[in-house]
């Protein structure tokens, strides 16, 4: 058996699970450390609206609204130890090695997204299950917590990719979330020398000056920071991080970013959004929507945390065990205080707050 913290009507509710079996080229790991994401928060409060909106679109949702009904165990920030080799395996890894993995198993021919079924539950739980193939390995030196770090860090590394940098660029970053906090320490390592980040929470700009932004502006400030970014261009390019899902922060945005620049968008509306297309025209506005990374930006994440680029200890502002998640979910709520809370799923203690 196993201890896990199931999601029913927006509440989690600490249960004894059977431990998952291996199948084939499948691990069984103990889960060390797992972050609470952004995501995780959408979706407990959101996950309702999200089948409508879902069944609206024509999208499949009866694996979701099953898993609604049946309970599920999210968590795709982890990082853990091998305790079981599957059968098939290719035993490139051994019992004891820690492994972070892309939060998808490989079942049949597509990669089935962890947590989003009863089937593939995920690190919410003493113990899951990953795909071999999909693993990488922790070295001895990195602790838990920066392992853990891994997910959202590949999303910041793939954002910047994304936005084809160029040497003179400055860069803009809106909203200092986890996401907005790693984006910035990404672009703080490529040299960039102008990071104008802008949030609502004082704390969260602190954070984001720890990260490597040379300015920071509060978000009710005018002119804010897409203005105080053109100031600095000076003919160079701006490229504009969107990390908010504010309504109405896209059309915003098409009106105030100098003409060609790149948005790079991982910030989700709730809803539809509408902008003015002609002024994006004729300003040859670029878009890219980001979604996840590749397997190598993923690897380089896990690298970037090895080697202390940053002082990525500042992002861990909590701990928690299980039978803390709602607590923890709630602390989320105040910006001033929490950024980026891990669950020790093999811990049993509430809320710890770091700094
Ligand atoms: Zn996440």
């Amino acid at each position: 058996m196993m201890r896990a913290a199931v999601l029913r009507d927006r509440q989690f509710v600490v249960e004894e699970l059977s431990r998952p079996v291996p199948g084939p080229g499948e691990v069984l790991v103990k889960v060390l450390a797992c972050g609470i994401c952004g995501s995780d928060l959408h979706f407990v409060r959101h996950a309702h609206d999200m089948v409508e909106q879902a069944r609206k679109l024509g999208a499949p949702t009866e694996e979701l609204e099953r898993g609604l009904r049946t309970g599920l165990v999210l968590g795709h920030e982890f990082v853990g130890e091998i305790v079981e080799m599957g059968p098939d395996t290719a035993r490139g890894f051994l019992p004891g090695d820690r492994v972070c993995s892309v939060p998808f198993v490989l079942r049949g021919a597509a990669p089935v997204l962890i947590g989003s079924n009863p089937e593939t539950s995920g690190a919410y739980a003493e113990y899951m299950l990953l795909t071999e193939a999909l693993l990488v390995k922790v070295n001895s030196g990195v602790p838990d917590a920066a392992a853990a770090l891994t997910e959202p860090l590949g999303i910041a590394i793939h954002a910047v990719n994304k936005a084809n940098l160029q040497a003179t660029d400055v860069a803009v970053v809106l909203g200092c979330g986890p996401i907005g906090l790693a984006i910035t320490a990404v672009l703080k390592s490529r040299g960039v020398r102008h990071i104008v980040a802008t949030d609502l929470s004082p704390r969260r700009l602190e954070l984001a000056m720890t990260m490597g932004a040379t300015e920071v502006v509060d978000g009710r400030d005018q002119p804010g920071a897409v203005a105080k970014a053109a100031g600095h261009a000076d003919g160079a390019g701006v490229v504009i991080f969107e990390n908010t899902g504010a309504p109405g922060m896209l059309a915003k945005l098409v009106l105030e970013a100098p003409a060609k620049s790149r948005l790079v968008l991982s910030g989700i509306a709730p809803g539809e959004e509408s902008f003015h297309q002609m002024v994006a025209i004729i300003k040859e506005l670029q878009f890219s929507f980001i979604i996840y990374y590749t397997p190598e930006e993923f690897a380089s994440a896990l690298e970037m945390l090895a080697a202390n680029v940053f002082d990525w200890h500042a992002l861990v502002t909590g701990v928690v065990g299980l039978d803390g998640v709602n607590e923890a979910f709630k602390a989320l709520e105040d910006p001033e205080v929490h950024a980026k809370i891990l669950i020790d799923p093999q811990q049993r203690s509430g809320l710890r707050t770091l700094r």
